[in-house]
Order: structure tokens, then C-alpha cells, then sequence
């Protein structure tokens, strides 16, 4: 069962299918050989990243999340001040400490291996992790890592259409924007108060709350981050964190009364969080890490400037943010290598215009309508980041996704009544357009901006 809020992770940057996916992957193998009591007898461990993961793994951090996840570590846990070391402390050592338990020699160079040119059939973001005791295999297994942080197996990938589907029977299941606005509108409920109810049958309200409460105090803490580092971010593009300046220069005791100031304001909060991102820190994939600087940017501009703003409003936000990522991870995707930066930042502000739209007071129609236009004008959005780092261009569309997020809201809640496209349409569309574009725009670093801006 998907829930609204497994559309938000707390984790380390700079990459939810890159970093968060592999690094899980990675544990999760680790894991398996020491429940099966094998973790003892291996002498030798090889990693293999393919596609995608090969080519951007190293601007994303995969071999550096890979590392940590064989020691043991999980993106929510593990210490950022320590994720680097670790990594230089295998390459200096050429051994690792499978899940800190048992030492074996491992050489990045011979037994991380990045396939550039092979793409695993079943997606784009394949792996595969072989232990041995000498020339004897002891265990192998392949996962895909699909967005978002999500990771599946060998054999939940053939099933990967019903991997969200009810393994738990839920009061109002909903897969589609008809069904999820059409119950609402037939009980009454609000969004948040829907995916409230569908949760009840597997937590409490008091628990469902406190993690609600714990994803918006980690957005709230990143953006707090974010606005007040300066320097350089970690990478050959040497690109100079922004944040802290434009915080700054905006004057912020002065601009209560300039919508067009709150929303530079914005923009500054979302950079700053990719700024997090790009720099290896916690941040909350929303719904992917190349993204989670939106969702924040808008949060935080409405904590600010929004009126009345309570608890109860910021946990609406949330709710109704993640309601509107499921019908993307039901209908499309939230993965760049398949469906280009639409699946991130499209996706994103699309989650967050619904969001502001719903706790300023907006109807079911003009939530709806938020959502599908943020989406509609995100269409075609491809993935090229520059270097294969999670900085050129997603820092700064994040800021921009965040200011358009506040601007559709404002417009949505002008209108009354739906317009011709719907958001099923629209994320219909968004898949076709994905499958439709070339494999150079898909998180491969192989086209776009990645390719005609030099990086020297
Ligand atoms: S360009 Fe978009 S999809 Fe690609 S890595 Fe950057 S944020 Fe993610």
C-alpha cells in the first residue's frame, strides 16, 4: 500500500534514485547475507551500476552511497559529516566492513564496476551486487532503483504495475485524479482528510501526525541549512552556493507586503535546499532529491506569509502534496531516467501548486486544476544536468518551480470551474512524452545543457 506520505523520504543528497536507491539496494543485499548467516564466509564482493547509474553515478554519488550501504549505513541515519569519509577511508584501506561486521578487501576500481554502455532490459537504473567465498558465487541478486529513493527486485520489477497496488484494504483507494477528487467530493472529505482515513487501517491518527510533523520539521530544518552556508559545492563545476546571498539581499524584514519579493524569497529557499542536496546533506525527497527544494521553498514561504497558519494547515499541505506525487508514481512516473525532469520537477511543483491552492482555501476543482497546470507546463522538461551533477540546471529550477507553484495557486484560486484538460490527461501526457524522448534527455548526461556547456 502506497500512503501519502511514502512519497516523502528523509535522506541524503544529492540523488533519490542515484544515491538514496542504491545506497538502500546496496544495505538490503548486505542484509540478506547476514539473515541467511553467510556474511561471514565471504572473501570477495563485486558491485556492478548500469545505465544511467554508470553514467551519472559518479557526478550523483552513487559509488559513494553504494560504499556506505555495504557498511551498513541507511540514507536516514547515516551521519553526512561521515558519508565521505567512510569512502575515503575504503579507498585508503582497500577493504570495507560489510554491514560493519565483516572486513574483505575491496578495490573500488576492480570491484565497483560501472557498465556505461549496458542497460539492464527491464530499466534504466539497474544493479547488481555478487558476493563469493573464492570462486564460489554465495549470493547474487539485481535491483532497480525506480525513483524517489523507491528500489524493487529482480522479481518485484516483473510485477512492477501492481507493486502499488492493495496488499492492504483501504477504506478509499484511489489510483487515478477522478477517483481520488471524485470520493472527496462524494464523502465530503478534504484530500488530507482521505488519505488520513486510508492510512488508519495500518497506523493510528497520533502516529500518522507525528511523522507528517517530522517530514515538514526536516523540510523546514533544510531550508534553515540551506539560507545560511556559503561557499563552494563539492564537484569539478565549482558552482558557488547562491542561497545565503540572495537570502540576504532581499531584505527580509522589509517585504511582508511584495508577493513579488515572497516569491524571490521562495526561490532562495528552494536553492538553498538543493544547495543541501548538491553538498551531500539531509534533505526530504519530494518527491525525488534532484527536486526537494520545491516542496520546501513553497512550505516555507507560506509559514511565513500565509495567514492563520496553524499545525492542522501544514499537515493539509503535506497530505495533499503527497496525494498528488501517488497519481504520478500510480499513472506515470517519478523516475528522470524514464521520464526525463518532468517526473521531478514537473511533479514537484505540481504536488506543491495543489498544496498552497488546497490550504489558501481553494475547492477540490481548483486543486485540481493547480496540480494539472503546474504539470502542463512542465511537459517535455528533459534531464541533462551538467557534469551528471545534481546542480546545473536543478538548483535553479527548483527556484523557479517554487515561484511558479505560488503563481499557479494564486491563479487556480481565481477560477471556478475545470478546464478541458484534465490531470489524468495531463499525466497521461507526461508519460507518453517520457517514453517518447530520447535516452540522451533521461538522466544520462549525454544531451541538453550536459553536452554544449563546457565544464572545464
Ligand atoms: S535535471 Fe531535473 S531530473 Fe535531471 S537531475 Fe536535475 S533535477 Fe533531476
Amino acid at each position: 500500500m502506497l500512503g501519502a506520505l511514502d512519497m516523502f523520504a528523509i535522506g541524503i543528497g544529492p540523488s533519490s534514485s542515484h544515491t538514496i536507491g542504491p545506497m538502500k539496494a546496496s544495505l538490503k543485499f548486505v542484509e540478506l547475507l547476514d539473515t541467511e548467516g553467510i556474511i561471514n564466509k565471504v572473501t570477495r564482493l563485486e558491485a556492478n551500476l548500469y545505465g544511467s547509474l554508470a553514467l551519472t553515478g559518479e557526478g550523483h554519488g552513487t559509488v559513494f552511497a553504494v560504499l556506505n550501504g555495504l557498511s551498513g549505513k541507511h540514507p536516514k541515519t547515516v551521519d553526512p559529516d561521515l558519508f565521505l569519509k567512510l569512502v575515503e577511508q575504503i579507498k585508503k584501506d582497500k577493504q570495507i566492513n560489510l554491514l560493519d561486521k565483516h572486513k574483505v578487501d575491496f578495490d573500488i576500481t576492480h570491484d565497483l564496476l560501472l557498465h556505461k554502455k549496458e542497460f539492464l532490459p527491464e530499466h534504466a537504473n539497474g544493479m547488481s551486487f555478487v558476493a563469493y567465498n573464492d570462486n564460489k558465487i554465495l549470493l547474487s541478486k539485481r535491483y532497480f532503483s525506480i525513483g524517489g529513493g523507491f528500489i524493487v527486485d529482480d522479481n518485484e520489477i516483473k510485477n512492477l504495475s501492481n507493486q502499488v497496488a492493495d496488499d492492504v484494504k483501504i477504506p478509499y483507494p484511489f489510483r487515478t485524479g477522478a477517483e481520488l477528487f471524485g470520493l472527496c467530493e462524494k464523502n465530503g472529505f478534504s484530500i488530507a482528510k482521505l488519505v488520513t482515513r486510508n492510512e488508519l487501517v495500518r497506523k493510528t491518527g497520533e502516529q500518522f501526525r507525528i511523522e507528517a510533523l517530522e517530514i515538514i520539521e526536516a523540510m523546514h530544518k533544510s531550508v534553515l541549512r540551506g539560507i545560511s552556508i556559503e561557499g563552494f559545492l563539492p564537484g569539478s563545476l565549482e558552482v558557488r552556493r547562491r542561497a545565503n546571498g540572495l537570502y540576504n539581499k532581499l531584505n527580509v524584514e522589509s517585504i511582508n507586503s511584495s508577493l513579488h519579493d515572497q516569491r524571490l524569497l521562495a526561490m532562495a529557499f528552494a536553492i538553498g535546499v538543493n544547495e543541501e542536496n548538491a553538498a551531500f546533506g539531509k534533505v526530504v525527497t519530494a518527491p525525488t532529491n534532484g527536486s526537494a527544494g520545491t516542496i520546501p521553498g513553497v512550505l516555507e514561504y507560506y509559514i511565513r506569509y500565509g495567514k492563520d497558519v496553524t499545525e492542522d494547515k501544514l499537515v493539509e499541505f503535506i497530505l495533499t502534496a503527497g496525494a498528488i506525487g501517488m497519481l504520478y508514481k500510480f499513472g506515470a512516473s517519478i523516475s528522470a531516467a524514464e521520464v526525463g525532469c518532468q517526473g521531478e520537477i514537473g511533479v514537484a511543483c505540481s504536488m506543491a501548486s495543489a498544496a498552497l491552492t488546497a490550504v489558501l482555501g481553494g475547492s477540490l476543482i481548483q486543486i485540481a486544476k493547480a496540480a494539472e497546470i503546474a504539470m502542463e507546463h512542465s511537459l517535455g522538461m528533459t534531464c541533462d544536468p551538467i557534469g551528471g551533477l545534481v546542480q546545473i540546471p536543478c538548483i535553479e529550477r527548483n527556484g523557479v518551480a517554487a515561484s511558479r507553484a505560488i503563481d499557479i495557486a494564486r491563479l487556480a484560486l481565481l477560477e471556478e470551474e475545470s478546464g478541458r484538460v484534465s490531470l489524468d490527461d495531463v499525466i497521461k501526457t507526461m508519460l507518453q512524452t517520457g517514453h517518447d524522448m530520447g535516452m540522451r534527455y533521461k538522466e544520462t548526461a549525454l544531451g541538453g545543457l550536459a553536452v554544449n556547456v563546457v565544464n572545464c
